[in-house]
């Protein structure tokens, strides 16, 4: 093993990682590597939203499975504006007037399916 310096991309702490002796790796590969590890805020919310996207990601793929595999990838691209509240509530339509709502919701975020009913008009 080889001690190699980062810095956090973080709060700036410069800080060693044990890299494997024949590892070739960039600053920046070291920079992530001490941004991973590092105890600072920033570090601790980069992985609490990791945490979170892939769970709403496996979500997304659970609730419209292979059917609508290209509509998940869409949302799924959507995860990270969603998640920085750049994007307040994303809502797809899908065949059959099933609805699929997307938002952030607390810390986390959520992830909702209505199935909306087309009222027909009596009167016709
Ligand atoms: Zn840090």
């Amino acid at each position: 093993m080889a001690m190699r310096m980062g810095t956090c991309r973080f709060c700036g702490q410069t800080a060693m990682v044990d890299v494997k002796e024949d590892q070739e790796l960039s600053q920046d590969q070291l920079d992530v590597l001490v941004s991973e590890q590092c105890r600072c805020d920033g570090s601790a919310r980069m992985k609490e939203k990791k945490r979170i996207l892939e769970a709403t990601e496996w979500e997304i793929g659970t609730m419209l499975g292979e059917e609508y595999a290209e509509v998940a990838q869409l949302l799924i691209e959507a995860l990270d504006l969603v998640y920085e509240e750049k994007i307040k509530k994303l809502t797809v339509t899908l065949p059959g007037h099933t609805k699929v709502n997307l938002y952030k919701s607390g810390p986390g975020i959520k992830l909702e399916s209505q199935k909306t009913q087309k009222l027909e008009s009596l009167t016709c």
